[in-house]
């Protein structure tokens, strides 16, 4: 069977992979023999979301009324249930849901009627607290079915510390990456100097590796010094595997889809208020601005880099009309062609403009010419893939160092 949760937490903490991890526990404990652990990313632009749009499937073998059971007796213990826009789901399905509902719930957005006329049809058992909004994530959980997967290993802080400043050595951190990438990824980010694995909410959460197998993840926790934890649990996962994309059309977007793009640049690269970079992407049909916001850093002089007749793929969000860049393929560059005003053939002096469509003129010695001087500046950008730092990184974003996209992923 599959027991699906979400919408356990608040920004004030709890977590709700932590709320699935002591799940398991429980369940063990009562003879339930849990098979696998999901931790399934849905759409990162549902503006319900708490922080990175997460629910929780657990798999196992046992009574689903027994399970079910279970699962709300914690729900009512751990979760945030008094703030508002805390509303919890609980799912417990004897077989795996249609995947069509987890594709939509990830890549689109759902209702929750549309989830509870799925889970009657079903004939899952379900309980959805206060405006049942969980139940959206908790019956995508349970219908999730991963095209590609990753590894998190992720610890968690034991309660009478929870709130409290985290003590993660950051050596040690770098020493667990270094010692792990490519098969670990995310957990630092080497050029700016930053610990990406160590979250800086109020949340149960130590420390998350993420990586390509258990024990890829396992091996670089070995290295993480820190704070004694409290339960660690090892998670199959949809981040990092694109899951979010649709491959669309200019013309043809969905506020808060997520999308993979072909076109031409169609404008120069503008820096804007704040240090956000933008373009225009067209297609022949249509245009749309493609951003490269503050935190995607060093990402940003890459975009800057692109010039009006390029050809690219770009991959991100389309919010308030623009694509938010998580990365970008460039297949094609321009040659760009300077003209200045060419040197005079008689005396070699740089020629000055003699007006508006009157060619060229020496101020030396009067001689005149039609033609500017032009030629062919080497291009700084050279054609490939390039992505945001892992600080910027997007939970459900395929880093290249997993291969671009289209290429295979994780078997199943
Ligand atoms: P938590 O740790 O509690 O899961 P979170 O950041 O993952 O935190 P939630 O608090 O779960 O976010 O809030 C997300 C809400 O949006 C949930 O109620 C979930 O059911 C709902 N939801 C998830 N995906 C979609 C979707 N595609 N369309 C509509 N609602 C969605």
């Amino acid at each position: 069977m599959r027991i699906g949760i979400d919408d356990t937490d608040s920004p004030a903490g709890m977590c709700t992979t932590y709320l699935g991890a002591v799940l398991a526990r429980r369940l063990d404990e009562a003879g339930i023999r849990v098979e696998e652990i999901r931790l399934v990313r849905l759409n990162p632009n549902v503006v319900h979301k708490t922080r990175g749009n997460a629910a929780v499937c657990i798999e196992c073998t046992g009574d689903p009324g027994t399970a079910f059971s279970i699962a709300c007796r914690l729900v009512d213990d751990l979760a945030e249930l008094s703030f508002d826009e805390t509303n919890p789901g609980v799912v417990v399905a004897d077989r795996p849901l249609p995947s069509r509902f987890y594709k939509k719930a990830v890549q689109d957005f759902c209702r929750i009627d549309e989830a509870v006329a799925l889970l009657e049809e079903e004939g899952a058992l379900f309980r959805g607290y206060k405006n049942q909004r969980g139940l959206i994530g908790a019956a995508a959980a349970a219908a999730s079915a991963f095209d590609d997967a990753t590894w998190e290993l992720l610890a968690y802080r034991s309660p009478g510390r929870w709130g409290t400043p985290r003590l993660v050595d950051r050596q040690s951190v770098f020493t667990a990456d270094c010692e792990t990438w490519p098969h670990t990824w995310d957990t630092v980010d080497r050029e700016y100097g930053l610990v990406v694995c160590v979250p800086h909410t109020p949340d149960p959460v130590l420390f998350g590796i993420r990586g390509d197998s258990p024990g890829s993840v396992k091996k670089a926790r070995g290295y993480v010094l820190s704070e004694p934890p409290g339960i660690e649990q090892v998670f199959l996962t949809n981040q990092g595997t694109d899951a979010h994309l649709i491959s669309g059309r200019i013309g043809h977007l969905k506020e808060g889809c997520s999308y993979l793009l072909c076109g031409t640049v169609t404008s120069p690269p503008v820096t804007g208020a704040g240090g956000h970079v933008s373009f225009s992407l067209g297609d022949g049909e249509g245009s749309v601005r493609c951003m490269a916001y503050e935190p995607t850093r060093g990402f940003r002089d890459t975009v800057r880099l692109l010039f009006p007749g390029d050809e690219v793929t770009v991959a991100g969000s389309y919010k308030r009309q623009s694509i938010n860049l998580e990365k970008i393929l460039v297949s094609a560059v321009v040659p760009v062609v300077r003209t200045r005003p060419p040197r005079c053939a008689a005396c070699g002096k740089r020629m000055t403009s003699a007006g508006t469509g009157k060619g060229y003129k020496c101020r030396e010695c009067g001689r005149r010419s039609r033609e500017p001087e032009r030629s062919v500046i080497e291009r700084e950008i050279a054609c490939g893939w390039y992505e945001v730092p892992p600080s910027a990184r997007r939970h459900l974003a395929r880093p290249l160092v997993r291969g671009p996209p289209g290429h295979e992923g994780t078997q199943l």
